[in-house]
């Protein structure tokens, strides 16, 4: 997942556990990573426009999810972003600003009913040669919630799943007390700005401060808004999620990036979530 990942067990029993959900997050994470040859998901874009594709179960569900996920926030989470993140091409050492007719031109694909999906054959179709699907929005809190459960099944009561800083606690700390979990600070390197307490549940952060490249003095970050096809701009650098439910988290992490301060309150008094916001002025705002 491009990131460095740990999992802290409180037990020396606890190891192998360990040891095994690592290979589990190893082979989730190959599968939906879109630029493994052969990964479900690169299967998914070769075939974009030609035919459905049959994917594992655990993948299925995690594209439903996203679907899903996107339709309740408006499309500000789309998981068909990925030809445009391929424009944009964040990663690259010489990154460019592509111009508005390329952008306008990819942007007219993305649509999320052109996501496909069979829930009898599990399979996955895009129904325009140019859609290619990028789970980079929702696969790490998904990844984390799945490490947790494999874990709390192997037995393990506590545990700290961090993901690139995408933390999925397990239990609580060994006095009963809640996780404290740091949320990094856009401006200084290494920093916290806050912790939220966190038991059986994910705290995921998208930010734009994340990934990046500067050209002319501007900055371009690697959240697009799906409403544009350029980085979105809404006034804030960062957004965290807390949930019990890390793919949801991480889906409304990236949502509520794109929307903004007062359009993502909104949602979270909808259906009850509990998030932070830093804004450009350096102010933190909480939904709870
Ligand atoms: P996150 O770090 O979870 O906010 O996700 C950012 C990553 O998701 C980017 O690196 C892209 O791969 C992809 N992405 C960018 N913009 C969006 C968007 N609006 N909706 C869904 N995925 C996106
Ligand atoms: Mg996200």
């Amino acid at each position: 997942m491009d990131t460095q990942c740990s999992i802290t067990v409180y037990s020396r029993a606890d190891r192998e556990a360990a040891a095994s959900v690592f290979s589990t997050l190893r082979s989730f994470a190959s599968s939906i990573d879109r630029h493994e040859e052969g990964s479900d998901v690169w299967r998914i874009n070769e075939n974009a426009g030609m035919q459905p594709v049959e994917v594992s179960g655990a993948v299925f569900d995690l594209i439903s999810r996203a679907k899903e996920l996107s339709l309740s926030v408006g499309g500000a989470f789309n998981p068909l972003m990925g030809a445009l993140s391929d424009l944009w091409d964040f990663q690259s050492p010489d990154p460019q600003v592509p111009s508005d007719e390329e952008v306008r031109d990819l942007l007219g694909a993305v649509d999320i009913n052109a996501l496909v999906l069979d829930e009898d054959s599990h399979t996955v179709y895009l129904a325009d040669s140019r859609l290619v699907l990028d789970l980079g929005g929702i696969g790490k809190g998904a990844a984390g919630m799945l490490a947790s459960q494999e874990l709390a099944r192997l037995g393990v009561e506590r545990a700290i799943i961090n993901l690139g800083g995408n933390v999925c606690c397990l239990g609580s700390r060994p006095d009963g007390s809640p996780w404290r979990v740091g949320i990094q600070d856009p401006l200084s390197a290494g920093g916290y700005f806050t912790t939220v307490s966190c038991q059986d549940a994910s705290v995921v952060t998208s930010g734009s401060y994340q990934r990046y490249f500067e050209a002319d003095g501007v900055r371009y970050h690697h959240i697009l808004d799906p409403a544009t096809g350029w980085p979105a701009q809404s006034g804030l650098v960062s957004v965290s999620v807390i949930s019990p439910d890390g793919a949801l988290a991480d889906a409304y992490a990236t949502a509520f990036f794109v929307l903004g301060l007062d359009e993502s309150m909104e949602i979270c008094r909808r259906d009850g979530l509990q998030a932070i916001f830093m804004t450009e002025e350096g102010e933190v705002v909480t939904s709870y």
